[in-house]
């Protein structure tokens, strides 16, 4: 008995230790037996059949096939079709099934299929755009997807006069709706409950009344097999009741499938977005602007340290030196000086009259010298009581109205505050040199002015020493000229003199040089050898030149009206062609406007203006010949000249200046020499004016090797235009 019970206390645990194995191997190897099916599937309409974030193919109609399936015995995997269309689907034989269907349709191989019961019946449902009436679908225009052409075929049967446009996409049924090229989209309802989330297609409504419903079916070609896995298929079909159906369906209508894309973000936060993006560039704006104002701030901060005196507000060395580089490299012509200025006995002010009495009278010193000075010039406290000054040579005398208006306030300033203290100023002036302006070095100058400082101190004959003396009357004389020139036109002391050309051989006056005459107001008669360099280098020779020309025009003009027709040689700088690079228009108007020929105004150019800048003053000889003017080559011979450019430059006439040749020693070269150039230009047929000429034996000479037109002192001097006009032209009578 014992034994019995042993037994069958062994038989149970040794049972209950291996049921669990068979319950799983029974499970496996049932498993196993499972047939597989694959069915193939579109997945572009969520939420009947899609593929999820997992990559796996989801959605109503595979959960109710797989339902389907199981309650008849399959397992099933499903495919997404590569083909076009579900009916070239069917042609494939991967697939043991494919879905959905809504009836029993030939393949696109012309087989037949044989399909299941329903799984389920979609509604399909119209959608227009917001605002638009439900179009009556007897005689409407619908858009659908072109994959749903089965759901096409049954619109059709109930609606033989509806016109069904297909489009590839949902994007482009849409757009079509928008541009009115259909009435109105028709498609699942579900389907639609999807697509309708997305937020730019707010604008479009979806009807509710269902229009009609397709069945939702698998289906196979017709094959025996087929049939019998279709049947099985229809078995499990049956065994899904409404309520499983509905919950499926609800499941998924009920769920935001749509994923929001970059562009439906931007569609709906855009505003946003664009209004932050608007903050944030307006904001880094703000902070670029107010960090720049910063810089810009703690930059003239730090230049008002640096650069000027906290005390006078003169600049201090540093700016001085900055400011005076400025200065010249901005007016490279304008005579300058720099004055080093020491208050004499600055040490016993301060000691006597106390620390805010110097003070004030340095602040004083630079006030009164500031109101004096143009934005041309500066002035700089270099230390203590030693101011330095940049200025423009005064006209006239040193100790000018300019200077002593200066000095006198500061002279008297102490006297006129009650005390008997006479202040008195040394300066030493360094007058700068042409090629100050080019080194720049103003360390040197300020030595040179402060050196000269200290002699006037030391000597005592006076309150200012001139560095060097010789630049001083070079510049003041500059300074006179150029400074007073544009008081000159005005005040007529300028005058156009005119030198007679006479033709030798037959004793006549043929024409004249317009040759000008400054009578300066301090310094009387100036030669235009002269002032005409200086203007030159102060870029005002264009100004004199414009003055002479409309003045000889004039003088042309009334001779001719007087019945006199005269040609006039005028001057042309190169300076005048650097100013006016159309300057060839600007005779020809001019000629115009005084109405005498182009003839009548001859044009001379200095033999040096075609070396120096040959191929601009080449270009406007060819245009005064192309205004119809005569083109004469001034000085020739002077010692520039290559005879190759007689090739190359187109001049009508040659002015050999005879001034050249002149003197005793190598007499006889010089004659030589002019005599082949006679020769040369006559065969080049180039005519010939020799100036000069101061004597009769020149003058024959000349003639003799064949050069009849001259102008000269031997002839006549330069003369002003009243003594040119009482001339008699036809006999120039000679001593
Ligand atoms: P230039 O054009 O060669 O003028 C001839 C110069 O030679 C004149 O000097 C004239 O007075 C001088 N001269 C004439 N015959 C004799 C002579 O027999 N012996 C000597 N020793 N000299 C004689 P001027 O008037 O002093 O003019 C000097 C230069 O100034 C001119 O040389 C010309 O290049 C320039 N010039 C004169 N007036 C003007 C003008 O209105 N504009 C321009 N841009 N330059 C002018
Ligand atoms: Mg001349
Ligand atoms: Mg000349």
């Amino acid at each position: 008995m014992n034994n019995f019970f042993k037994k069958i206390y062994f038989f149970i645990i040794f049972s209950l230790i291996l049921t669990p194995f068979c319950v799983i191997k029974s499970t496996a190897s049932s498993g196993t037996l499972k047939p597989t099916i694959t069915v193939g599937v579109p997945t572009d309409r969520c939420p009947m059949l899609y593929v999820d974030d997992s990559d796996n193919i989801v959605g109503i109609g595979i959960d109710l096939l797989r339902i389907a399936a199981e309650n008849a015995g399959y397992d099933v995997t499903f495919e997404e079709i590569e083909e076009k269309t579900l009916k070239d689907a069917l042609d494939n034989p991967a697939y043991d099934l494919v879905m959905p269907l809504g009836s029993a349709i030939k393949s696109a191989a012309g087989q037949d299929t044989v399909i299941s019961e329903d799984l389920m019946v979609t509604p399909f449902t119209i959608v227009t755009s917001v605002g638009d009436p439900l179009p009556d679908l007897t005689h409407s225009k619908i858009g659908m997807l072109s994959s749903l052409a089965g759901g096409a075929e049954t619109l059709k049967t109930l609606y033989p006069e509806i016109e069904i446009v297909f489009f590839k996409t949902m994007p482009d049924c849409i757009d079509a709706l928008r541009k009115d090229r259909v009435n109105a989209l028709i498609h699942n309802t579900y389907v639609w409950s999807y697509i309708l989330q997305k937020p730019s297609y707010k604008d479009l409504i979806i009807h509710p009344s269902t229009v009609y419903t397709v069945e939702f079916q698998v289906g196979a070609i017709d094959t025996p097999e087929s049939r019998a896995l279709i049947s099985g298929i229809n078995q499990g079909i049956s065994m899904i009741s409404d309520s499983q159906r509905q919950a499926i369906i609800l499941d998924y209508t009920s769920r935001k499938l749509y994923k929001y894309t970059f562009y439906d973000y931007i569609y709906v936060y855009g505003y946003i977005i664009f209004s932050a993006c608007i903050i944030i560039i307006l904001i880094t704006l703000h902070f670029i602007s107010q960090q720049r104002l910063i810089k810009k701030e703690q930059e003239h901060k730090i230049r008002q340290l640096t650069e000027y005196d906290s005390l006078t507000g003169a600049f201090s060395a540093a700016g001085f030196n900055k400011k005076v580089i400025e200065l010249l490299q901005t007016n490279p012509t304008t005579p300058y000086i720099i004055t080093y200025n020491n208050i004499k006995n600055f040490k016993f002010i301060n000691n006597q009259l106390g620390r805010q009495a110097g003070d004030d009278l340095l602040r004083f010193f630079v006030e009164r010298v500031s109101e004096h000075l143009t934005p041309k010039e500066a002035i700089g406290r270099l230390d203590a009581d030693h101011f330095v000054l940049l200025a423009i040579i005064p006209e006239g005398s040193i100790l000018d109205n300019r200077v002593q208006s200066i000095l006198t306030p500061i002279k008297n300033f102490f006297i006129n505050r009650g005390s008997d203290y006479d202040v008195q100023v040394s300066y030493g002036i360094y007058v700068l040199t042409p090629s100050d302006y080019e080194t720049l070095e103003i360390d040197h100058m300020l030595d040179y002015a402060r050196f000269a400082e200290r002699k006037a101190r030391e000597s005592n004959s006076g309150d200012y020493e001139v560095y060097n003396i010789d630049q001083w009357e070079k510049g003041k004389l500059l300074s006179d000229v150029c400074g007073h020139f544009s008081t000159a036109l005005k005040q007529n002391e300028i005058q156009v003199w005119y030198q007679p050309q006479v033709n030798y051989k037959t004793g006549k006056i043929v024409g004249a040089e317009a040759l000008c005459r400054w009578n300066h107001g301090a310094l009387g008669w100036i030669s235009p050898g002269l002032f005409i360099p200086m203007l030159e280098q102060a870029n005002l020779i264009y100004e004199l030149d414009k003055y002479v020309w409309d003045k000889v025009c004039q003088d042309i003009h009334r001779w001719d009206k007087q019945g006199d027709k005269k040609s006039i040689s005028i001057n042309l700088s190169r300076f005048d062609i650097e100013a006016n690079n159309n300057i060839a228009k600007y005779f020809s108007d001019l000629t115009k406007r005084h109405n005498i020929s182009p003839l009548q105004l001859r044009i001379e150019i200095t033999e040096g203006a075609y070396v120096a800048n040959s191929q601009l003053i080449l270009e406007t000889t060819e245009r005064l010949h192309e205004y119809g003017f005569i083109v004469e080559m001034d000085d020739f011979g002077s010692g520039y000249s290559s005879l190759n450019m007689l090739k190359e430059v187109p001049v009508n006439v040659i002015k050999l200046d005879y001034g050249f040749f002149r003197g005793e020693l190598h007499k006889d070269k010089s004659k030589i020499i002019i005599n082949h150039i006679i020769k040369m230009l006559r065969s080049l047929q180039i005519d010939l004016i020799a100036e000069g000429v101061e004597t009769k034996e020149q003058a024959d000479f000349l003639l003799d090797k064949g050069c009849d037109i001259m102008q000269g002192f031997y002839f006549f001097k330069p003369m002003p235009v009243n003594d040119f006009e009482a001339l008699d032209f036809n006999n120039i009578s000679l001593k």
